[in-house]
């Protein structure tokens, strides 16, 4: 299992996790910055992150790994290919989470639902309700961050190789910009 440091050290290295002065889609800034498909292109570093949900869930008798498209495709693939079974996704369908291409849930299939970030965990809850639509018992969720820092609940099994609560502050009150010292950059496409 990894510690929280060493959780750290894999996002910061792989380039997904930023220190700087960044402004978030909400308009407030913060200090640190998380995107975490930047994590996902390096194969080595997934792999890591992968196995600590994999040992998580691996006494949990799971038969399929399930996430939501696209942050989701990645960690399922990988969980699922330490855990030897196999991994499906959803995707959304004029905004309705669904299964398609074929996949399948059996009724009573133990599936482990993972997703890349979880903010109000909204994406899980709706993946959640398609493995119950089709019978399917959720035997855990894991995910790579919880940006909720622990408070969103899915009422399973559930586990979050890295927990955090990035800090965010309105414009008028930033520290950053009160030292005055550091441009505010946008990265990325999300907040
Ligand atoms: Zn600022």
């Amino acid at each position: 299992m990894l510690s929280k440091e060493e959780a750290v050290k894999v996002f910061t290295d792989s380039g997904a996790l930023m220190e700087g002065h960044f402004v978030l889609t909400s308009g407030r800034h913060s200090d640190r910055y998380m995107q975490c498909a930047q994590v996902l292109q390096y194969p080595e570093y997934t792999e890591i992150l992968a196995r600590h949900l994999a040992d998580t869930f691996r006494d949990d008798h799971i038969d399929v790994v399930i996430g939501p498209a696209m942050g989701g495709i990645i960690v399922a693939y990988e969980v699922a290919r330490q855990l030897g079974v196999p991994a499906i996704f959803t995707e959304r369908m004029e905004g309705e989470m669904v299964l398609r291409r074929g996949f399948m849930i059996e009724p009573g299939e133990r599936v482990l639902v993972v997703e890349d970030v979880v903010t109000t965990g909204g994406s899980v809850c709706e993946v959640i309700k398609v493995v119950n639509t089709f019978g399917g018992k959720v035997a855990g969720v894991g995910v790579l961050v919880d940006r909720s820092n622990g408070k969103v609940s899915f009422g399973v099994k559930q586990e979050a190789v890295l927990t955090m609560d990035i800090e965010s502050w309105e414009v008028s009150s930033c520290p950053m910009c009160q030292e005055g010292k550091l441009p505010a950059v946008k990265p990325g496409s999300r907040g």
